[in-house]
């Protein structure tokens, strides 16, 4: 590299450095701090609560950070690091996170600006990322709590571990997706990586449910509308990692990867956000197949009892 061009990477990760309230906007990097503005603060402003135990409010943080108002980030420095450290993406000016506690503000801008040769470029956005990814906690004034601690990193996982309520969160998703079965029953091609979904009513015990349903719910989709009457609404939609599809624009012949609809980290696809040895469907799946002793010895007799009655 250049010693101009090393200069001007020097000059631009310095100007990252200490968020002081005073600072006026940068070119790279502004923060600046929104005390003073006698703004009455509501108190069910997301982000205002500093819990970094709760998953909801994690995942409602998460949910701010819009395409239309966040754009890719490496993973280091993406939606997910910066609301597990209590910043929000309140969304009034593009790329721009906010702590809801202590009010300071970030743009972050992870990509070279201008034209720049591309070796220059790479070791810049290699340098933005290393900063950027400090800042996360070091952007928070010194008295924030988010400062000191962030979300476990256990804070994306599913709560599956209790089968009686994965089942019913299960059956709850089934039933939202049967009010769209229409839809859904279209010859569409349900991609689901290694399972097929005809196996499905069969491991599940769900005999009635069509198969295209029950694959949806396995991998963690739900049906949602504004008005349930109005299909032209309805979407498919992951309330874990927030991705949506419309409903309207799926048509016989569609195919539909229910893997690859989900972000790569969300916990229904990604074995690491679930923080075990497979992904959230694989181990609800596991955990549906499971039988109690007791109703194996049940399955046993009515097996043999069809027999029987079959002669
Ligand atoms: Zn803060
Ligand atoms: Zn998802």
């Amino acid at each position: 590299m250049s010693l101009a061009a090393k200069r001007k990477l020097s000059e631009l990760l310095n100007s990252l450095d200490s968020p002081s309230p005073a600072s006026t906007p940068r070119k790279v990097a502004a923060i600046s701090s929104k005390e003073g503005t006698p703004t009455p603060k509501k108190a069910a402003k997301p982000g205002s609560l500093y819990a970094p135990y709760s998953r909801e409010l994690f995942l409602e943080r998460l949910g701010m950070f819009r395409p239309a108002v966040w754009s890719y980030k490496p993973t280091s420095i993406d939606e997910v690091a910066w609301a597990k450290r209590g910043w929000i993406c309140p969304g009034t000016q593009k790329d721009t996170v906010e702590c809801g506690v202590c009010s300071q503000t970030l743009l972050v801008l992870s990509q070279a600006q201008g034209d720049v040769d591309e070796e220059v470029r790479e070791a810049t956005e290699k340098a933005l990322e290393e900063k950027y990814a400090e800042m996360i906690v070091t952007s928070h004034k010194e008295n924030c709590p988010w400062r000191k601690r962030g979300c476990d990193e256990t804070i994306f996982r599913l709560p599956l571990s209790d089968p009686q309520s994965a089942r019913e969160a299960l059956e709850s998703r089934v039933e939202s997706l049967l009010s769209h079965s229409d839809t859904l029953s279209l010859n569409i091609d349900m991609k689901t990586g290694t399972l097929s979904p005809d196996t499905l009513p069969t491991l599940l015990r769900k005999p009635t449910i069509p198969p295209p349903i029950l694959a949806l719910a396995l991998f963690g989709w739900s049906a949602t509308s504004t008005n349930p009457s109005d299909t032209a609404t309805a979407t498919l939609t992951c309330t874990t990692c927030h991705r949506r599809r419309g409903l309207w624009n799926l048509k016989a012949g569609d195919e539909l990867d229910l893997v690859e609809e989900h972000r790569g980290y969300c916990p229904w696809i990604s074995a690491a956000s679930q923080a075990g040895p497979v992904a959230g469907w694989e181990q609800l799946l596991r955990m549906m197949e499971k039988t109690t002793p007791k109703e194996r010895e049940a399955r046993r007799q009515s097996r043999r009892t069809g027999r029987r009655s079959g002669d």
